[in-house]
C-alpha cells in the first residue's frame, strides 16, 4: 500500500511537474493508466523553466515541420556529430507529432518572429519578469495538461520532493522523499519517470561538472533544477551522460544585481560579430560558434566574470539591434554597463582590461578579417555561421559580460523510449527520465549544441509514457 491513501499501486510516479513530467502523466492518462506527479514546490502556479520559457518549439533552430531526416541532420550539425543517435532519431521523428498532441490537449500556438518559430505557445511570454509569465504560454500549457490529468483520475501532489528511488531485485518500484513540512513519504509504482528539470541550480553539481566558479554563473532560469533526479538515478546505478555542457545566453554582468537585464537582452549576437576577451585583453574562444558555445567557454574561465564583449559602432548598430529583444538601445536604458571610448586604449582603461593586449588582439582580428584568414587566428575564428567584422569605427564599446545558465544539457542517459540505461547500456526496469533531466541528445564534453528544451521535454515525456503503457500491456499506444 502506498501512503497516498489508495490501496492500488499507481501505474507511474512522475518526479517534477514541468512540461516533461506533465506531458508524460497526461499521456499515461490518455492511455488509460493512472499517474501521480510529485512536485517539489507548494505553489499552485509553481515556478519552473517551462513557465519562464519563451514557448518556441523548434529542433536545433529549425522548424519542426521539416521532414524527420532534415531534423536529424540539423541535430547532428548543431552538436558536431556528438548527439546520441537513438535520441536524435526519436526527437526528429516525433517533433510534429508532439506538438499535434499538445494541440489535441488544448494548447494553442501562434507564429513567432523568426521563420523557425512556426509553433510558439500562445499567448506569447514576452516579458516573464515579475510574474509576467502568468496566463502566458508555458503557464497555460501546464494548467491545461494538469486539468487533463486530473479529469482522468491522476493527480499532482505539490510540496512533495522525491529524494530516493526504491529498487528491488534490480527493478525500480517507487520513490521516497519529503513533504514540504519535512515529513517523509514513500510511494509504490510500477514505473518512475524522473523529470525534475536538470541540475543547473545546484551549485555543488555545477561546480563539479561545469565551472570552478559556480556562483559566478548567472542563473537564467527558475532556480528549480536542483539535481535530485540525477543523484537518485546515479545512486540507483543509472548511466550518466557527459555533464559538461549547458544551454544558456550571454548577458550583461550586471544581471546579478539588476533583474531588468535578464532573461533577454542577450549579448550573443554582438559578441559573435565582434571580439570576446578576458581581462588580459586576450581572446579565448571562437566567437563564430555562437552564444551557447561562448557561454560554455566563459564558464570554463578562471574568472567567469572577467569577460568583455568588444564592438565598434558598425557592429553595435547592426548586430546590437538583431533579434526581438536586442541590447541596442535597451541595455543602457535598463542600467547595463556599457563603456564607450574613441580609442581602444582609452576603452581598456575604462573597463579594466590590459590596454596593450587589447590593441594587439583587435589589430590581429581586423587584419585576419580583412585578409579572409580568420582561421589562422589563435584561437581560430570561424565565419560560416556568423560574419566577423573588422572593428574600426569608433566609438568602441566594451560590455562586461557573464554566462547565464538556462538548463544543463547533460544528465540521465536514456534510450529512444526514454528508458534510463545502466552502465552496460541496458534499461533499468521501471526507470525512465524525460526533459532537462536527461543527457545525450545535445552531445557532451567540449562540443554541445542546442536542440530545443521544449521539444526534447515533450517527446521524451510522451515516449516514456508510451513505453510504460506497452510494458503494462495497454493496447491503445498508437498516437
Ligand atoms: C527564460 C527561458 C526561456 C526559454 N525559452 C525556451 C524556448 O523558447 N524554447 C525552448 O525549446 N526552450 C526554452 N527554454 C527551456 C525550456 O523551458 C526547458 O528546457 C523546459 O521547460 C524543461 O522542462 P522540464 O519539464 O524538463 O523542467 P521544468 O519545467 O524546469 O520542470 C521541472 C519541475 O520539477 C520540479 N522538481 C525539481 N526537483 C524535484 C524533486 N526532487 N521532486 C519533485 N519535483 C521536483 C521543479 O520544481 C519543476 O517544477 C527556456 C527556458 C528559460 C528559463
Amino acid at each position: 500500500m502506498n501512503d497516498s491513501g489508495s490501496k492500488d499501486s499507481m501505474a507511474a510516479i512522475v518526479v517534477g511537474g514541468g512540461i516533461a513530467g506533465l506531458s508524460a502523466a497526461a499521456r499515461l492518462a490518455d492511455l488509460g493508466l493512472r499517474a501521480t506527479v510529485l512536485e517539489r514546490s507548494v505553489d499552485d502556479a509553481y515556478l519552473c523553466n517551462t513557465r519562464l520559457s519563451s514557448g518556441v518549439f523548434h529542433c536545433a533552430l529549425n522548424s519542426i515541420s521539416k521532414p524527420a531526416d532534415e531534423l536529424e541532420r540539423a541535430i547532428a550539425e548543431a552538436t558536431g556529430g556528438t548527439a546520441d543517435p537513438g535520441q536524435a532519431g526519436a526527437i526528429a521523428a516525433d517533433a510534429l507529432r508532439a506538438v499535434r498532441w499538445l494541440q489535441q490537449c488544448g494548447s494553442r500556438f501562434i507564429r513567432g518572429t523568426e521563420p523557425y518559430h512556426d509553433f510558439t505557445l500562445a499567448p506569447p511570454n514576452i516579458d516573464p519578469r515579475d510574474g509576467g509569465w502568468r496566463g502566458r504560454g508555458g503557464d497555460v500549457l501546464l494548467r491545461t495538461l494538469e486539468a487533463r490529468l486530473v479529469a482522468a483520475g491522476g493527480q499532482v501532489l505539490r510540496g512533495h520532493r522525491a529524494r530516493r528511488l526504491r529498487i528491488e531485485a534490480g527493478r525500480c518500484v517507487g520513490v521516497e522523499g519529503e513533504r514540504a513540512d519535512g515529513s517523509p513519504f514513500r510511494l509504490d509504482a510500477s514505473a518512475v519517470i524522473i523529470a525534475d528539470g536538470g541540475f543547473q541550480s545546484d551549485l555543488g553539481l555545477l561546480g563539479e561538472a561545469i565551472t570552478r566558479e559556480p556562483a559566478k554563473i548567472f542563473q537564467r532560469n527558475a532556480r528549480s533544477g536542483l539535481g535530485d533526479g540525477l543523484r537518485m538515478a546515479r545512486d540507483a546505478g543509472a548511466a550518466i551522460s557527459g555533464l559538461g555542457g549547458f544551454y544558456g545566453h550571454m548577458l550583461s554582468a550586471d544581471a546579478f544585481h539588476n533583474d531588468r537585464l535578464w532573461p533577454h537582452l542577450w549579448l550573443d549576437f554582438v559578441a559573435a560579430a565582434g571580439v570576446l576577451v578576458n581581462r588580459d585583453g586576450l581572446r579565448f574562444t571562437d566567437e563564430g560558434q555562437g552564444g551557447v558555445s561562448m557561454v560554455n567557454r566563459i564558464a570554463a574561465q578562471v574568472d567567469p566574470l572577467g569577460c568583455f564583449v568588444i564592438a565598434d559602432q558598425v557592429v553595435w548598430a547592426e548586430r546590437g539591434r538583431f533579434n526581438m529583444q536586442a541590447p541596442n538601445p535597451r541595455l543602457s536604458m535598463a542600467g547595463g554597463t556599457m563603456h564607450e571610448a574613441s580609442t581602444l586604449r582609452e576603452l581598456a582603461g575604462l573597463a579594466g582590461i590590459d590596454a596593450g593586449a587589447l590593441e594587439r588582439t583587435v589589430a590581429a582580428h581586423n587584419a585576419a578579417v580583412e585578409a579572409g584568414l580568420t582561421q589562422g587566428l589563435e584561437p581560430p575564428r570561424s565565419v560560416n555561421r556568423f560574419r566577423a567584422y573588422a572593428l574600426q569605427s569608433p566609438p568602441f564599446i566594451a560590455l562586461p559580460a557573464c554566462a547565464g545558465v538556462t538548463y544543463t544539457m547533460g544528465g540521465i542517459l536514456i534510450d529512444a523510449d526514454s528508458r534510463a540505461l545502466d552502465a552496460q547500456g541496458q534499461p533499468i526496469p521501471g526507470l525512465y527520465a524525460a526533459g532537462a533531466a536527461t543527457g545525450g541528445l545535445e552531445g557532451g564534453g567540449p562540443r554541445v549544441g542546442y536542440v530545443g528544451g521544449l521539444l526534447k521535454s515533450t517527446v521524451t515525456g510522451l515516449r516514456a509514457a508510451e513505453d510504460i503503457a506497452r510494458q503494462s500491456g495497454t493496447r491503445r499506444v498508437a498516437a
